[in-house]
């Protein structure tokens, strides 16, 4: 069976590099990973594993609210000049964290909506991490771009049922089984929006998607083979490659 990974922080493990990631990753079936990063550090990283895996690697350039103090004052100018030097480079991930970052709900908000707004200016994917932050970013529905998932999706179904409706793919880690609601949100999900991801090397390792895999097809109560098929698909449709 092949796997895709719509969430990976490859530039963060410790004890491989991305060569050996990658190679593992291969050996693991994995056709596609989206190389995601959450500080302006990682970019450069991020730009290196796609011009040295442009088959395997979709990269994915954003700030994420931990992050946004250390970034220097033209990130957004970078940010711009990675998306025209990478053309199928998705943002992300970015969001708002009202439950663990330091930065006041403004200055979370003013850096989201630029890159919501360079993201429909560029028509990029837009990979996003919400935590507590449910009726804010309910707010910002309307101005989404096409094409946005929620990452790790740890809201409510009523959350849920509204970013639907304005087109959200929805991607699943092994955090999400944790929780308490998970099954509900799981069987909710239209096939053709769903994602799996390890949001590794922090959430789980992407050894643990084929498990990850099985278990949301359990519960959707669909064959696993025709889940990864299509979510694979939905990968490719989401981040526009083949
Ligand atoms: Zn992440």
């Amino acid at each position: 069976m092949q796997f895709t990974d719509s969430h990976i922080h490859l530039q963060d493990y410790k004890t491989k590099d991305a060569q050996q990631n990658i190679f593992c990753l291969q050996q693991l079936d994995f056709i596609k990973v989206a190389a995601v990063s959450a500080e302006f550090t990682s970019w450069d990283k991020v730009a290196e594993y796609a011009e040295n895996y442009p088959d395997f690697v979709v990269p994915a350039f954003g700030l994420h609210p931990w992050y946004i103090s250390e970034a220097p004052e033209n990130w957004l100018f970078v940010l711009e000049e990675k998306l025209q030097k990478f053309s199928l480079a998705a943002i992300g991930e970015c969001g708002l964290d009202f439950l663990k970052s330091k930065e006041d709900k403004e200055k979370q908000e003013e850096v989201f909506t630029a890159q919501i707004e360079l993201s429909k200016k560029y028509n990029r994917p837009l990979n996003i991490h919400l935590l507590k932050a449910e009726e804010k970013a309910s707010a910002l529905m309307p101005q989404m771009p096409v094409k946005f998932v929620l990452h790790s999706f740890s809201g409510s179904i009523n959350f849920l049922r509204r970013a639907l409706d304005f087109g959200a793919y929805i991607s699943i880690s092994a955090a999400v089984l944790r929780r308490k609601e998970s099954e509900k949100i799981i069987r909710y999900i239209p096939s053709e929006r769903l994602l799996l991801e390890s949001d590794g090397p922090y959430l789980s390792d992407y050894n643990a998607i084929p498990e990850l895999a099985q278990s949301v097809a359990a519960i959707r109560g669909e064959d696993v083979g025709e889940m990864v098929w299509r979510v694979n698909n939905n990968f490719m449709e989401f981040y526009g490659v083949k």
